[in-house]
């Protein structure tokens, strides 16, 4: 039998050197690894995270703020920023760079359309 993948690096994570020389110890954590779920990891360590700002109640179609405060006007938002999930394996990466340059692109179109005094 050939271990490889998540099963392997299932067990490389949760056992110690000497559980690894222990043939027994080893061939029932093969069988039937205990896999204890406490907690989740700290958010330095996460892939990505849920949440953000709500598409369409937080932001336009143009991906920028629906602000009520001035400060925030002419934001953008893109990639983790916004509240939108996806399975790991490239579509975070793709989803992050689609959503920036759809973001960037509106930004500067939204930047050209100001009066030349506000451009600074
Ligand atoms: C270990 C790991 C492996 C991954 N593997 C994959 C994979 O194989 N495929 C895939 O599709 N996705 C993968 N991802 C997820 C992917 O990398 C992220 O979804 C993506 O990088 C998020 O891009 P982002 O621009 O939204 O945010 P980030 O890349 O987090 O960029 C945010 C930037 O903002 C900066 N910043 C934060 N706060 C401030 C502030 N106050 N002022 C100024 N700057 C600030 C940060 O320093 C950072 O540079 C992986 C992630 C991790 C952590």
């Amino acid at each position: 039998m050939r271990l490889d993948g998540i099963k392997s690096a299932l067990l490389h994570e949760l056992l110690d050197r000497a559980q690894w020389s222990d043939a027994n110890h080893l061939a029932r954590s093969i069988k039937a690894l205990p896999l204890r779920l406490i907690a989740p990891r700290p958010m330095d360590e996460a892939i990505s995270t849920a949440g953000g700002v709500c598409l369409g109640a937080g932001v336009n179609q143009t991906l920028r703020l629906l602000a009520a405060q001035p400060l925030h006007q002419g934001v953008f938002c893109a990639g983790e920023m916004l509240d939108w999930e996806a399975p790991t394996g490239g579509y975070l990466l793709t989803g992050c760079l689609a959503s920036g340059a759809w973001a960037g692109q509106h930004a500067l179109a939204a930047w050209r359309a100001l009066p030349s005094a506000a451009k600074g």
